[in-house]
């Protein structure tokens, strides 16, 4: 027997591995599992090339549990003692400190930085016996021992086959893993798609009422996955069989790209386009990464692009390197090939669907609009792509590319700056009568109704030259698009001003909601009260609730506008009606503030060209009480006005009408508009 002292400069590296790799200790499974794989396949290569005259056999590879212990078995190459001393004993290690500040948090980058593969198993056992036997022609089978001390024993042994068990005594503070379906679903986590077939004790069937063993291998793995074999002998079928195994719980996905490249980088994977729900952040993170048919994880972050971690599925390649930090990742050159091979991709396959299949690529768009969007906003290269297969959907369901879109709006929506207008809702149901109006107009109104849609309208305004776009209830039907300057029918200054101060006087009081209110000539036909929302604000109010550091504009009263049509029917009766009601009360009201405003005006005009001393302090103290005194005729006239307006029926109604258009009509107010709607109609 030889006793020797493992090579490792550091005292004692198995409580640091203990110790550090505690979170991950799982992956001992995954690190012996795959050594047993390696050892096998090296084995099939020699016998392929015929520098080993043995038969190759049942090269199953087993795991099993004893009482207190977990074997991994293999009929692989084997080892000899040299090689033992040569790739067991030696394991070179830096120093302690840099070791603990380089990789506290990161198991995966320890193990195979180091080479420490073999040795994960030390996070499990407190022993771990090699019994193993070379290939080689005459090759004495030996055990090595190690008690997760440095020290270690190494004896010859009787071994029949030839082949590794490694033998874990598992530590008692590591009981769960000597449990079957713990061990069961770890093989299934890490091992479900290794080459090599897997057995994990013996299959089990239903007799009399029981669960039975039978004799056969329960093997837990497959060994061809769908992305190792070529696309020409698959069908559809398969895709979504696999697809299925891998999230047995998600919707048939819309459609996938197998990824097949061996220069200047391996990688092999299949993409799925899921369904994508609401909620993107749910969706993403769902391709597992593999190394070699080795399940390493499930966060492709760093890897591919931000919006294709919303794609599900597999990606296969030795060349990502996996034991680096996320930020090195992205620097690393083959992974930038990689991601960008990735992203081209996935775009060439869109633009083939959108090429070939218009309908179907239509049809599935809702499914992959949010997708393409994210990628556009996140992905300059990507929009480069996706710019001429994006599609915009109007309010009646019709799909345009940004060109047709354009080359449809264009003569109709161009207002007198030569600017192209989109007009867009958000909501078909609630921006209904605007959509129509507008729609009757000759316009096209896109539907933007997505979670995305506030940053595309944003993007698309500084990819296109010359393009605003506007909701269809951010101004009257005339000013979305102004055509030409405005004509002479203004609202008289004096009918303006009654309406509003009528209007305004009956507006319910809502918290955070302010109203303007205009008179606007809008033509006999239009709608007599109309609510608007500039553009403007209301996106700084939307921006601000998506984004941090913008709270001022989240803060800030919802502003609308009350817009009036004066040369509507109801409108211009309203303002007869209150002629005849208030001329006798607003007469002298107004008698005396002309007079005042004629004083006011003489005072002002012989003030002209003088400086302030020269203008004597007698006319100043006028000239104030004059303001003084318009201030409080004006108010007695409002008051004059709103005492009207509280008592004429139809103002409230047109206002109440409006709100109700908008959806702003709620509680008391509500009650009242029915009450008085049915007061109305008796
Ligand atoms: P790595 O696999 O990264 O080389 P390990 O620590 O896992 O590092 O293994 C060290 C070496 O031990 C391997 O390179 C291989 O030569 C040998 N080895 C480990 N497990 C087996 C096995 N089951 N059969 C044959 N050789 C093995």
């Amino acid at each position: 027997m030889q006793k020797g002292n493992i090579g490792v400069t550091t005292e004692n590296i198995f409580p640091v591995i203990k110790k550090f790799l505690y979170s991950d200790h799982e992956i001992f499974l995954r690190e012996l599992v795959s050594n047993a794989v390696d050892a096998t396949q090296k084995l099939k290569t020699l016998i392929s090339m015929g520098e080993c005259q043995e038969e190759a056999g049942d090269l199953t590879i087993h795991v099993s549990l004893g009482k207190d212990t977990i074997t991994v078995s293999d009929r692989g190459l084997g080892l000899t003692a040299e090689e033992i001393d040569k790739y067991i004993n030696h394991i070179a290690f830096w120093g302690e400190n840099y070791f603990l500040d380089k990789y506290k948090n990161d198991a995966n980058a320890i193990i195979g930085h180091f080479g420490l593969g073999f040795y994960s198993a030390f996070m499990v056992a407190k022993k771990v016996e090699i019994i193993t036997k070379s290939y080689k022609e005459g090759a004495q089978a030996v055990k090595w021992t190690c008690d997760g001390s440095p020290e270690f024993t190494i004896e010859e042994c009787d071994k029949a086959d030839r082949g590794t068990d490694i033998v874990l005594y598992v530590d008692d503070d590591c009981k769960e893993f000597l449990e079957e379906p713990r061990i069961s679903s770890l093989l299934s986590k890490y091992c479900r798609f290794l080459p090599v077939p897997i057995a994990f004790g013996k299959k089990k069937e239903w007799k009399d009422g029981k669960q039975v063993e039978t004799e056969e291998d329960n093997i837990i793995n497959d060994t061809m996955p769908l992305w190792t074999r070529k696309p020409s002998e698959l069908k559809d079928e398969d895709y979504k069989k696999f697809y299925r195994d891998l999230y047995p719980m998600s919707d048939e996905p819309l459609f996938w790209i197998h990824l097949n490249v061996d220069y200047p980088f391996h990688l092999t994977g299949i993409l799925y386009f899921p369904k994508v729900k609401s909620n993107i952040e749910l969706n993403r993170n769902k391709i597992q990464l593999y190394c070699n048919q080795v399940y390493v994880t499930d966060s492709v972050e760093g890897i591919v692009p931000d919006f294709l971690t919303l794609l599900h599925g597999v990606l296969d390649s030795p060349d990502i390197p996996l034991n680096v930090s996320r930020s090195y990742l992205q620097s690393d050159s083959n992974v930038k090939k990689i991601s960008t091979y990735i992203t081209k991709k996935v775009s060439d396959r869109l633009q083939s669907i959108f090429k070939n299949d218009r309908k179907q690529f239509e049809e599935k768009w809702n499914d992959l609009k949010i997708f393409i969007d994210y990628g556009m906003l996140t992905q300059e290269d990507f929009y480069d792509r996706a710019k001429d297969f994006a599609l915009l959907t109007d309010t009646d369901g019709k799909f345009y590319t940004f060109e047709e879109y354009k080359t449809l709006i264009k003569d109709n929506q161009t207002d007198k700056d030569g600017t192209l207008i989109y007009l867009y809702a958000n909501n078909k149901d609630e921006q209904y009568s605007y959509i129509e109006a507008a729609k009757n107009k000759g316009y096209n109104v896109l539907l933007m109704d997505d979670q995305l849609d506030i940053a595309v309208v944003s993007m698309l305004e500084q990819k296109f030259e010359k393009v605003r776009f506007t909701r269809v209830d951010s101004d009257t039907l005339d000013n979305l698009i102004a055509k030409e300057d405005k004509k002479g029918d203004e609202v008289q200054a004096h009918d303006r001003e009654v309406l509003s101060t009528m209007f305004k006087s009956q507006l319910p009081k809502t918290d955070k909601t302010e109203f303007y209110v205009m008179a606007q000539s809008l033509g006999e036909n239009a709608l007599p009260v109309m609510i608007t929302q500039s553009e403007y604000m209301r996106r700084m109010k939307e921006m601000a609730n998506i984004q941090a550091g913008m709270s001022f504009y989240g803060d800030m009263p919802n502003m609308f506008n009350l817009v009036l049509n004066a040369d509507h029917k109801l409108v211009k009766g309203v303002l007869t009606d209150e002629e005849q009601a208030c001329v006798s009360d607003v007469a002298p009201v107004q008698q005396e503030m002309d007079e005042v405003n004629t004083r006011r005006d003489a005072l002002k005009k012989s003030h002209e060209g003088k400086k302030d001393e020269e203008i004597p302090t007698a006319e100043k103290d006028e000239l104030t009480d004059l303001n003084k005194k318009w201030d409080e005729l004006k108010a007695k006239k409002d008051a004059i006005y709103t005492d009207y307006a509280s008592k004429n029926p139809v103002i409230k109604q047109l206002i109440d009408l409006a709100l109700l258009q908008n959806g702003m009509l709620k509680g008391e107010a509500l009650d009242k508009f029915v009450k008085r709607s049915i007061d109305l109609i008796k």
